[in-house]
């Protein structure tokens, strides 16, 4: 890869910009926590998007960036930019608890909303949903991979039909086999399913919830799918989502299965199988949704210090503002998600990041601190920063995503999202060097985190964007105190109302992944480099149109396919 004329250029141009040890800005601890506090506050209610309290979060953002000497990087009204890039959303309510029941062999059984069942208000267009009978049947993973030899459907014609789907890929449990084993490919995400489902014209989805395949218990499908659902404004929602989208709980798919004569495990390994035929449940669903519909702005935040010599070239710094706002309430009856490590502690880490590059020589490349809206309700503010770029994509060099932020004190290693390979990672690994630290491979790739955050929008139209997280070896209690630090964390806090702010939080941590960021995305900025993804990587082909468009010698076509992952847009999560 030496070869190529931009990659040798830069490397001169690296040499002309040394950084030394010394020229790492120092982070403030107490404005951290100053940040993190006020964004997780209660008056802020849990920062949903187009809320009262995103009004305040992007208040607050406008306040801190130019405070800090950076110039309004968003839309462009009247050849002038705004500190804010508006993202039209469709935002659906239900109107009330929606009534769900099936018919089965064996009698009746109703689905009571939040405890059976989880169903999302539509957003396939409609604000009444009525199905009445419609037949229920277990199609396996829901997926249909013609290049992996793979049908779960095998022909037969869902439309009009409910499908029970399992969550993950079907080689999840055994580790190996035709989608990567334990890593989840876009197959396995629950946002292809849905897709799936509504390419096929069935009349809904129900995904059977079980926590190892899904990495998260119920608490969290319940408390993500029982609020307000987002979409970004589309041509044809119904191509896109199908009238009745829902999870099951585990025990009522083994009931369903059990009315049927069928037994639940047996028809999952069933489905572990490529001869696997779709399952006829004998039973059929009525469900009355009644929703309201609106399009709704939401906003991103954009600073920008303009670059000193190459303006138009980018290195972005991402983070999203929002949360879940108010919900449902847990068992103290606390109803605002407040969100405080994920992603208040992200969004001061880019505030923070924007100061120490305002205080420093300007790069050559601008520097965007991008501080993304409605990623919790499926990566929508980068999705739409991805569609709607204000800076072109072919220029920019990298994204560096922060979501959640570590708050327990310093830590041995550091991971970044996914297990894909580009040569920005091996930048945060030259760098981590430095400070002693290593990379440790993502701990449970099976979870599928490569899709949850808001660097995934950006890697899917080929640029080069990560995901750091923190680290779990921590100088006080080592491995086995971070895992359990953050089993806790998944477990009693994790997009519950118990995210909140802790006067106890360590951020020394924060503030060691702070600097390695920093000489990341300053070295970036200062070189006329641009990182390329792994020969093997599914988003290489479509950043290699990019480096045609920049007139950069484009590498070689690989001749590796372009990976199943890239196809289909994802639709939600839950980072
Ligand atoms: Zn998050």
């Amino acid at each position: 890869m030496t070869s190529f004329r931009w990659l040798s250029a830069s490397a001169i141009a690296l040499a002309a910009v040394p950084l030394s040890a010394q020229q790492t800005p120092s982070f403030d601890t107490a404005r951290i926590a100053r940040h993190v506090q006020t964004l997780s506050s209660d008056a802020f209610e849990g920062r949903a998007p187009a809320s009262r309290g995103e009004q305040m979060t992007v208040d607050y953002l406008v306040k801190e960036f130019t405070a800090a000497g950076l110039q309004p990087g968003g839309d462009l009204v009247n050849g002038q930019r705004q500190w804010t890039q508006k993202v039209p959303l469709l935002k659906s309510d239900l109107l009330s608890a929606p009534t769900v029941s099936v018919v089965t062999p064996t009698g009746p059984l109703n689905l009571a909303q939040g405890e059976q069942i989880a169903v999302r208000s539509p957003t396939n267009g409609q604000q009444q949903v009525q199905l009445n009978g419609a037949p229920i049947i277990f199609a396996g993973y829901g997926v249909s991979a013609p290049e992996r030899q793979w049908d779960d459907f095998k022909g037969q014609d869902v439309k009009g039909k409910i499908l029970v789907v399992l969550v993950n890929d079907p080689d999840f449990e055994g580790g190996e086999g035709q989608f990567g084993g334990k890593a989840m490919t876009y197959y396995g995400r629950w946002t292809y399913k849905y897709e799936e489902a509504a390419r096929r014209g069935a009349a809904g989805v129900m995904i059977v919830h079980e926590t190892d395949p899904a990495s998260y218990g119920w608490a969290t499908v319940k408390n993500s799918n029982t609020i307000s659902m987002f979409d970004i404004v589309r041509q044809n929602p119904a191509g896109e989502h199908t009238p009745f989208e829902s999870w099951i709980q585990r025990d009522t798919a083994v009931q369903l299965f059990r009315a049927a004569g069928l037994d639940f495990e047996q028809a999952k390994q069933a489905a572990k199988r490529r001869d696997f035929q779709p399952i006829d449940l004998k039973a059929r669903l009525n469900a009355t949704l009644n929703a309201k519909t609106e399009v709704i702005n939401s906003n991103n935040v954009a600073a920008i210090l303009p670059g000193r010599t190459r303006p138009d070239e980018t290195v972005i710094y991402t983070a999203h503002h929002d949360h879940l706002g108010i919900g449902l309430p847990d068992t103290n009856g606390d109803r605002i998600y407040n969100g405080a490590a994920d992603n208040a502690t992200g969004v001061a880490h880019v505030i923070e990041q924007a100061r120490a590059f305002a205080r420093r020589p300007r790069p050559q490349r601008s520097v965007v601190f991008l501080v993304v809206a409605a990623e919790e309700k499926g990566l929508l503010g980068s999705e739409y920063y991805a569609s709607n770029p204000l800076y072109p994509l072919a220029k920019t060099a990298g994204v560096l995503n922060t979501d959640v932020m570590g708050v327990n004190g310093r830590a041995r290693n550091f991971t970044v999202r996914g297990s894909v390979k580009l040569d920005l990672i091996d930048r945060v690994v030259a760098e981590g060097r430095r400070q002693g630290r290593v990379l440790t491979p993502e701990p449970n790739p099976g979870a599928g985190s490569f899709f949850r955050s808001d660097h995934f929008p950006f890697a899917k139209v080929g640029v080069p964007a990560i995901s750091y997280s923190p680290g779990n070896d921590l100088l006080n209690g080592g491995v086995a105190r971070g895992t359990a630090l953050a089993a806790d964390y998944t477990a009693k806090r994790y997009h519950q109302p118990d995210d909140e702010f802790s006067p106890d939080w360590d951020y020394s941590g924060m503030v060691q992944d702070a600097q390695l960021l920093h000489r990341v995305g300053y070295a970036l900025a200062n070189s006329a480099d641009w990182p390329e993804w792994a020969a093997d990587a599914e988003f290489r082909e479509i950043r290699q149109q990019s480096a045609a468009e920049r007139g950069g010698v484009a590498p070689p076509p690989s001749n590796v396919p372009p990976a199943p992952e890239t196809v289909p847009a994802p639709q939600g999560e839950r980072g």
